[in-house]
């Protein structure tokens, strides 16, 4: 079946300098990256993410460790991944939530710890079923920033206020 899958190369795996070992294992799946930004993550979005683990002792941490309070990286690299059966490639290629029981070579694995207090700093993000990837790509992406055409889309019409460069290019 083909699919699309939200991954996240949370604030530890840019602050130890991951993204390119990262993505050159998802090569691996001959998936295609159909959306990729840099993020600064807020609270809400971060509370919004990890909504459904919000009554787990360790809730409070993990948003501050998804907002990058715990490294010099205050940023995430968001991505969609499409592609035949791209929800298990890519957490294949993951590995398992605890880097400590990850295959060896997954990412996970290969570049995860467990912090003192208790947090799994595992580099990546990656949806675990069609509901969970539906529901996050449209919470970290517009329709207009994936190349393909995922889920129906709508028209809107809105007034607002838009910052643009102030010189055009030349
Ligand atoms: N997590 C943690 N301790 C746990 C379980 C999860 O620190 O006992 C963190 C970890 O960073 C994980 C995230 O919470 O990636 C989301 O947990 P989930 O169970 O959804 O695991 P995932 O889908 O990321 O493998
Ligand atoms: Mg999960």
């Amino acid at each position: 079946m083909i699919q699309q899958t939200l991954v996240l190369i949370k604030p530890d795996g840019l602050a130890k300098s991951l993204t390119g070992n990262i993505l050159a294992k998802f090569t691996e799946t001959r998936l295609e990256i159909v959306a990729c930004k840099m993020i600064r993550v807020s609270e809400s979005l971060a509370q919004e993410h990890y909504k459904f683990l919000n009554d787990k002792p360790f809730f409070s941490e993990l948003i501050k460790y998804l907002q990058g309070e715990f490294h010099s990286r205050k940023k995430v690299m968001a991505m969609v991944y499409w592609g035949e059966d791209a929800i298990g490639k890519v957490r294949q290629v993951c590995g398992a939530t605890n880097p400590e029981e990850a295959d060896p070579v997954s990412i996970r694995g290969s570049y995860g710890r467990i912090t003192t207090s208790g947090v799994y700093e595992n580099v990546i993000h990656a949806s675990s079923d069609d509901k969970e990837a539906e529901r996050e790509i449209k919470l970290w992406f517009e329709p207009h920033e994936i190349i393909i055409d995922c889920y129906p889309t709508k028209a809107t019409r809105e007034v607002f206020e838009r910052i643009t460069w102030e010189t055009a290019s030349v």
